[in-house]
């Protein structure tokens, strides 16, 4: 689990409003190659608004954000260039109803990136095997549980060979007893070196593979440290206030 000299994603002075609401205040973030980073923080701090600048599914008003090098800003092609590059998953897995197990995970391989079907297919069912779900691979995701949703939706973004990966609160919406199974997903995603940020209160998961663990509250990064250091000697009183409440 070596993280590289090579930076991913850089986030400088950003702010953004939703109308006249200061949401991000401040942001300044850098994230490398390799690295696997936990946010957390209250409901209403910011950090699904934080991820999702990133591949843009919000638009930031000031600073700036590069990701692999790439600014961003309104230019539609590197906009795309960066979202090819970078994979996200949801806490409501946002798989298409309508769609196999299968189709989900070939669909923007072949109509993206022009994969050949039977490739595509192949890449999926590695991957499919790979969050251990193969056999599920010609349902349709309401015959799945929502554990296995969830694989599958992790599933689908590695198809996309992605260089960096988002995750948006991705254990919350499931039964504890299947949180576990998209955990290990998760643990052995972060082992393959993947670079990761991850939106989650699960601080088993924290400790085990987040390089930083970052702490924001209204709109603000107030603190930010190792896992151990995050945990055991919580610096910010807002930061021991949640952490009281979570833990
Ligand atoms: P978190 O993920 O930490 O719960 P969010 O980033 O979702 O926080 O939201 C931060 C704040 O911005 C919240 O107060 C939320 O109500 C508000 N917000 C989120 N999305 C929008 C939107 N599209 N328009 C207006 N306000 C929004
Ligand atoms: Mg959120």
């Amino acid at each position: 689990m070596k993280v590289g000299e090579e930076v991913a994603i850089e986030m400088v002075d950003v702010h953004k409003w939703y109308g006249d609401f200061h949401v991000l205040k401040d942001i300044n973030l850098k994230v490398m190659k390799g690295e696997r980073i936990v946010i957390c923080g209250p409901s209403g701090s910011g950090k699904s608004t934080l991820i999702r600048c990133i591949n843009r599914l919000e638009e930031h008003q000031q600073g700036t954000i590069t990701v692999d090098g790439i600014e961003l800003t309104n230019d539609l092609k590197k906009i795309d260039e960066i979202r090819r590059e970078v994979g996200m998953v949801f806490q409501h897995f946002n798989l298409f109803p309508h769609l196999t197990i299968l189709e989900n995970c070939t669909l923007a391989p072949i109509w993206v990136r022009k994969m050949p079907k039977k490739e595509a297919e192949e890449v999926a069912m590695e991957y499919l095997t790979r969050v251990k779900i193969p056999e599920q691979a010609n349902k349709y995701p309401g015959q799945l549980s929502g554990g296995q949703q969830q694989r599958v939706a992790i599933a689908r973004s590695l198809c996309m060979s992605p260089r960096i990966m988002l995750f948006d609160e991705p254990t919350s919406a499931l039964d504890p007893e299947m949180i576990k199974e998209v955990l290990d997903v998760m643990v052995d995603l972060a082992q393959s070196g993947m670079t990761m940020l991850c939106v989650t209160h699960e601080m088993g998961f924290a400790r085990q593979v987040a390089n930083r663990v970052i702490f924001m509250d209204a709109g603000q990064i107030i603190e930010q440290n190792e896992p151990t250091a995050f945990f055991e000697n919580p610096q910010h009183d807002r930061t021991k206030l949640f952490l009281s409440q979570i833990l």
